[in-house]
């Protein structure tokens, strides 16, 4: 079943629902303030490629992903 987490901007709170339409209007459980934002999920953030930049290059010298090319050692 898909669990969002969501953050009120108004008061702050962090909460989690369960969410079986996605169209729903998801409101603060606290101050009952529709200005919510769904929280990405770690998965989601992984997926983004936002990690692959010091992955991907094996050389310290130059931005090539390998060393063949500055003759960095
Ligand atoms: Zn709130």
């Amino acid at each position: 079943m898909p669990i969002f987490e969501y953050h009120c901007s108004q008061c702050e709170h962090e909460f989690e629902k369960l969410v079986f339409n996605s169209s729903e209007k998801i409101a603060c459980p606290k101050c009952k303030s529709k200005k919510v934002t769904r929280m990405m999920s770690a998965f989601a953030f992984s997926s983004g490629g936002k990690f692959k930049s010091t992955a991907s290059s094996s050389c310290g010298g130059c931005a090539a992903t390998s060393c063949s090319t500055c003759g960095s050692k």
